[in-house]
């Protein structure tokens, strides 16, 4: 193997290289994603874990995308040496988690329409199976089976950033997103980003174990078979 650059390889660590830069537009959420965000907050679901797969599958949805337009040539210069990896940090002192990937990434359109609405599938199962059994199922159970995506990360964070820039549009500028779940979300342009997708998670108290190392890598183990891009936890090939 290659002796590692440090200015270079992107493999050892998760850099802290992003910046805001001007002033952040605010969004509102979707009317549907305001209530199953708060639904997924308030949630006494007890496998909160689960988030950590919504993430990973994310990541590697990302991956494979930016693989499959590599085939076809449509991605940008800049992005087409990059491994396809996907990289997580734990900072306990911080109470923070990290999932970064070097995927297809989003434009600014992209992240209104992908993270400010619920376009998927599963969610919208969700809502519709909370419609009809009301208030009387359990909704944690409802989580369960279902699934909630990207949302899952406010199970267990009070705030998230998003900073991603895009793998696929040439000269796309690097964004920041960030919300803490409740009405709106904001984005802002950001300097320093990866073309790809580096989701930073704020986590509650309650939940600072995900901020733990062995805690962490215990769960990916449990859900990283479905990935086809190596893993690494701080550094380390997970
Ligand atoms: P789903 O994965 O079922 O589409 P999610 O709620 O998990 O639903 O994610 C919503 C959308 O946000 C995805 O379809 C994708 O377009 C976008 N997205 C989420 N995470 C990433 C990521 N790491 N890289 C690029 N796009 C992402
Ligand atoms: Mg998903």
């Amino acid at each position: 193997a290659a002796s590692p650059d440090p200015e270079s390889d992107y493999h050892t660590i998760i850099k802290d290289t992003e910046k805001g830069t001007g002033s952040s537009d605010k969004h509102e959420f979707q009317a549907e994603t305001r209530m199953l965000l708060d639904i997924v907050a308030k949630s006494l679901y007890s496998e909160k874990e689960v988030f950590v797969r919504e993430l990973i599958s994310n990541a590697s949805d990302a991956l494979e995308k930016l693989r499959y337009l590599r085939l076809t040539g449509e991605v940008c210069e800049e992005s087409d040496a990059r491994p396809l990896e996907i990289h997580i940090a734990t900072d306990k002192q911080k109470r923070m988690l990290t999932i970064q990937d070097t995927g297809v990434g989003m434009t600014k359109e992209d992240l209104v329409s992908n993270l400010g609405t619920i376009a998927r599938s599963g969610s919208k199962a969700f809502l519709e199976q909370l419609k009809t059994s009301g208030a009387s199922e359990d909704s944690s159970s409802i989580i369960g089976q279902f699934g909630v995506g990207f949302y899952s990360s406010f199970m267990v964070a009070d705030s998230v950033e998003v900073f991603t820039k895009s793998s696929q549009v040439e000269d796309s500028p690097g964004f920041r997103w960030s919300s803490d779940g409740t009405g709106t979300y904001e984005i802002q342009e950001a300097e320093g980003v990866q073309p790809g997708t580096k989701i930073v998670l704020h986590l509650k108290q309650e939940n600072r174990e995900f901020s733990d190392e062995d805690t962490v890598s215990g769960i990916i183990k449990k859900y990283s078979n479905f990935v086809g891009s190596p893993i690494f936890l701080n550094g380390k090939q997970a």
